[in-house]
Formats: C-alpha cells, structure tokens, sequence
C-alpha cells in the first residue's frame, strides 16, 4: 500500500514536516519545488503511516485502495514523478518558527488582506508568544480569492478556509471586515497603532489586452467574471449576458480553463456546489454551446496544469478539441501530460457541445455595435462570440502612501521588506507578502513560502530594535475603527455569516449558499 496525492494539491507542504521517511517530494529547498504542479508521494518509499493524511488542509491525499474513481490515475502520476531516480535526501526539514525573546515588548503587527498570504503571515506570527495581530480586508468576507477565485466545483481547495479561520479566531487577532485601507484608514495610522504593517492585497486588477472594442458590454475580464459566479458582492449585480452560442476565452491558464469549465459544465452539478445563485441561474438559461479558448503561441506554451487540462477533457457531454496546424503536435514531449491530453484530443467537432483549444491565434479586435458580437483573430479573421472573457493575467493596485513599481505591478521589495524606489532603503515598518510582493504567479501554498520569508524579516527588525514603538494603543486603534467604520465586521460577525450560508445551503444539498450582496452580510454579521 502507498499513499497519493491526488489533484487539489495547493502545494503548502503541511504535510512535508510530519512524513518520518521523507517521501513526499518536491519539498521546500528541492530544487524544483517551485515549478512544480503539486507534491509526490514516492510508492516505493512510503510506509503507510497515514500521517500526513490528517496534515493535508485541502484533503488530497488518499490511500491508495481509497483513492476516488476520478482520481484513479493520480497513483501513476505519482510514481512517475519518482521514475527518473532522482537522489533525494531524507533527511528531515522542520519549519522552525522565529521565537521573540522572553523580555521583548509585545509586538503589534497589522496584517492588510485575508487572502492566502495574509493568513500564512498571520499564522507565522500569531503562533509566536508575544505578538498581537490585527487583520483588516475590504470584503465583509474573509479569505481572498480562496472565497472568490477558486472554482465552485473544486470544493476540496476551499477547505484551506477552514484552516485559516482557525488562525483569524485566535485571541491575539483582531479582525476589522469591510474596511478599506487606504479610504477607511490609512497605512500611517496603521503604523502609528502598530510596530509594522504587512500588505497582502493580491492583484485586483484584470490585465488589459490594449485592443478596440475591449469595453464593449460583453466582454469582461476573468477576475470580474469568477468574482460574478463566486458571489463576490462587488459584482453581485453583474448582468452576463450568456443568449449566444459561443464564447471566447482567452489565454491558456488555469483561470481561462476555469472559466471554460464552469460554462460548460453541467449546471446541476454546480447546483451542488456554493456557485453564486445568481450565476447558476444565468447558467441553466445559457445557450452557450461552445467555448473557444485562444491562446496566442503554439501548444508547446500551454499555460495551465495537467490537471485542470485533463479535467477539460474528462467533462462530461462536452468534447474537446484543438486547433492548430498538425505539425505543431508532432514534437510535444510524450513524458508531459499536458502534452498527451492534446494529442488525444479531436481535431475534428463531432456536433456536440465542445470545448476548443485554438492555439496560434492573436486577438486584433472585439467588433460589434451595442456589444460584442465576434472577436478578429489575426490572420483567421473574425469568429462570432457574444461573450469574451480575457483571462491574461493580473495586477496589483498602488496603496496611497507607499511606493509602487508599476512596470511589474507589485510593491517594490526585498524579501518583503517594501523599499523606497529613490534610494532603496526599506520603509520603516512596511512589509509585503503574496501577489502584491511577487506578481500575479503561483497557487495558495506558494504564499506560504513567501509570508514565512516576510516574517522572518520583520521579527529579525523587531529583535534588533529597527521598529519604531505605536504611539498608541490596541484600544485606541479600536476606538478609532469604531468611530470610522461602524459597519466593521469582526470575526464573530463573519462566523455569523458563515453560519448562516452553510444553514442555508445544507436545505438545498449544497456546501453552503452564498450571500452574494453587501448589505445583507452586514445585516446578517451584525446579528441583527
Ligand atoms: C480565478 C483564480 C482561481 C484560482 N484558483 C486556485 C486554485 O484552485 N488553487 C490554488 O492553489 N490557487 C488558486 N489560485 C491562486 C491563489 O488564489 C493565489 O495564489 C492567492 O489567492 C494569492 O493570495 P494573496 O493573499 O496574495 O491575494 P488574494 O487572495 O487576492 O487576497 C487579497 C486580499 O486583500 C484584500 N484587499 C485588497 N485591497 C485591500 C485594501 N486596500 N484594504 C483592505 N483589504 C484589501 C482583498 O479583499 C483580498 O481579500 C487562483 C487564482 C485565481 C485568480
Ligand atoms: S503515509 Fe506516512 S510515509 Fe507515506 S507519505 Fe504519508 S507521512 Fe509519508
Ligand atoms: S495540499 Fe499541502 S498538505 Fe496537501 S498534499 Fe499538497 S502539499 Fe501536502
């Protein structure tokens, strides 16, 4: 018997620490852990102990004789990681989390964001005797795109929340939702109740493709249109207009295939899942039957995973096929997965609902009067499509009072500590971690890595006494809020919220059942 990690891998590593043999691999300082796609357990050198089971907070590892029917062929993909022989080391690696000295002051950080990266950083201080944290987000909501980007039908990667609400209910964290740095409080005011503030804000915004016709009614951009089907309440009152028969996604990421998925899907299964209900009606009224996902270079640059690609092709009622020329196929390597789904898939539509990887194809223009109505490929002319959804990336917003590089859409930093472009000192007491730090790269577990490095450099500025002490106090800072915003939501708030959405989702078979507008989650978290 051997255990597997299946797909849903966030790749967080939780469960490299506990394994006695070491055998799940790549693992932090591995030289591709990185790059790769999610973590391995070598069959040959596992000994069924069962114990990074329990680690894993997305559940993606299973016995082997457990191991679901869908995921059936995980059991190869991880012994394949392994076939090359390569000499890993086992010698056990254990995250040692920096201690604060027994004499030190309490040190009081603000973390901006509950994404991912926020709530890692949280963590990592938070479990250090002596700290105080305090998290602030926009959203009534908590959590990032953990809530608002990954798909409804990936449930199992959801689960990171709970792990994470464990963290924001600790007693030395305070939670401030629903205000927004920046208008509601600044990033000074933060620093002068706080020794140091961390910005986790992810990218929020779409990047633009700098065609005409990119803001006819029709098309939108991916992050908006996730937020739409994930409930969001800033797009709650989206109108997606899905009347045509074909829509145009473009780029070849995992979000493209995301979206591609959750239009083609089919939508009594999203009915079982916390899919916006706005969106799952909009859905069961689509008439859209095929979905073009346009991708500028040849096959060879496929951006998504293997996973999310074998997904695509394992839908069900929906075929998929590719376009490109012939030759373009002929020399993929046979050892990448990614590579043998596209040769298996049709290159000829059968008539049926279909999902098609046209490859090659460089986007010149969206056309249409009122709103979209085909989208010009360059050299292919143009392909009808009532709804385009440009899925090329994304980028960070600047915070008022902090530098901003706007090249690369990230803070400028070193290992986290925010600098000031002029003379590339750090800014006292600033700090950075997740998308806003690094760019728009990586899944949930990347986040890890790089809050703990963020961390790591505040407390060694906090020990060698390089922060500054808060004027005022914790209370103050409360009051403060108070007097600001009167609608802030605590964790208690949010915990009422949540209650609320399972309740009324376990009625309806379904994980829970979004409350998508802003209003009413202020309503049901005042408890009111
Ligand atoms: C559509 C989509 C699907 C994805 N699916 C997966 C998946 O299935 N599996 C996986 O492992 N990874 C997935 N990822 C990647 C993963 O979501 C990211 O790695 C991760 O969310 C980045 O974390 P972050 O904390 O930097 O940003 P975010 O998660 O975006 O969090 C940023 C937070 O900051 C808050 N914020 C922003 N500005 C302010 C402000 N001024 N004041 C207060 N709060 C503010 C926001 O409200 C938000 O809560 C997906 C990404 C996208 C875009
Ligand atoms: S079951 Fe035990 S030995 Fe096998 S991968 Fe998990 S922790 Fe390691
Ligand atoms: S999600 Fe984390 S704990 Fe689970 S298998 Fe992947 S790396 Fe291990």
């Amino acid at each position: 018997m051997t255990f597997v990690i299946s797909q849903g891998c966030c790749r967080d590593a939780s469960c490299v620490a506990v394994c006695p043999v070491q055998c799940i691999r790549p693992r932090p300082g591995d030289p591709e852990f990185e790059t790769a796609e999610q973590l391995y357990i070598d069959p040959a050198v596992c000994i069924d102990c069962g114990a990074c089971v329990e680690e894993c907070p997305v559940d993606a590892i299973h016995p082997d004789h457990d191991l679901p029917a869908e995921l059936s062929g995980y059991l190869d993909v991880n012994a394949a990681h392994f076939a090359s022989g390569a000499d890993y080391d086992r010698i056990p690696v254990r995250h040692v989390r920096p201690r604060l000295p027994e004499a030190a002051e309490e040190l009081r950080v603000a973390v901006i964001g509950t994404g991912p990266a926020a709530c890692y950083a949280a963590t990592e201080l938070a479990t250090n005797r002596g700290t105080h944290v305090t998290v602030l987000d926009r959203q009534p909501a908590p959590f990032g795109l953990v809530r608002s980007g990954v798909a409804p039908d990936h449930p199992r990667t959801k689960l990171i929340a709970d792990r994470f609400a464990s963290v924001l209910s600790r007693s030395n964290v305070d939670c401030y939702f629903n205000v927004h740095v920046g208008t509601d409080v600044t990033v000074a005011e933060l620093l002068e109740h706080h020794h140091a503030v961390i910005v986790a804000t992810g990218a929020q915004d779409d990047r633009r493709l700098g065609i005409e016709g990119e803001d006819l009614p029709g098309s939108h951009g991916a992050k908006d249109f996730v937020a739409w089907y994930n409930g969001h309440p800033d797009h709650s009152g989206d109108v997606v207009d899905l009347s045509g028969e074909r829509a145009v996604v473009i780029g070849t990421g995992n979000v493209a295939l995301d979206v591609a998925r959750i239009l083609m899907r089919d939508p009594e299964t999203l009915a079982r899942t916390d899919i916006a209900e706005p969106a799952l009606q909009a859905l069961r009224d689509s008439n859209i039957r095929e979905v073009v996902i346009v991708g500028r270079r040849g096959p060879e640059s496929i951006a998504c995973s293997a996973g999310e690609l074998e997904e695509l092709a394992k839908l069900p009622g929906v075929e998929l096929t590719v376009t490109c020329p012939p030759e373009d196929l002929e020399h993929l390597d046979p050892g990448d997965r990614r590579f043998r789904v596209l040769t298996e898939a049709a290159r000829e539509p059968s008539g049926g609902k279909r999902i098609d990887l046209r490859f090659r194809s460089v986007p010149e223009a969206l056309n249409g009067t009122d709103r979209v109505e085909s989208i010009t490929l360059a050299g292919q002319g143009e392909l009808a499509a009532s709804l385009v959804v440009r899925a090329i990336g994304f980028s960070s917003q600047p915070l008022a009072g902090l530098p901003f590089n706007a090249d690369k859409g990230i803070l400028p930093n070193e290992r986290g500590r925010v600098l000031e472009p002029e003379t590339g000192e750090p800014v006292a007491g600033v700090y950075c971690t997740g998308w806003v730090k690094r760019g728009p790269t990586g899944v949930i577990g990347s986040n890890k890595v790089c809050a703990e490095e963020s961390v790591a450099g505040l407390l060694e500025d906090f020990v060698s006494g390089r922060l500054v002490k808060p004027l005022h106090t914790r209370e103050e800072f409360a009051a403060l809020m108070a007097g600001r915003v009167p609608g802030a939501v605590g964790f208690d708030g949010w915990r009422r919220i949540d209650e609320t959405e399972r309740e009324r989702g376990a009625e309806s078979g379904r994980p829970r059942l979004k409350i998508v507008t802003k209003q009413e989650m202020l309503t049901v978290a005042s408890g009111r």
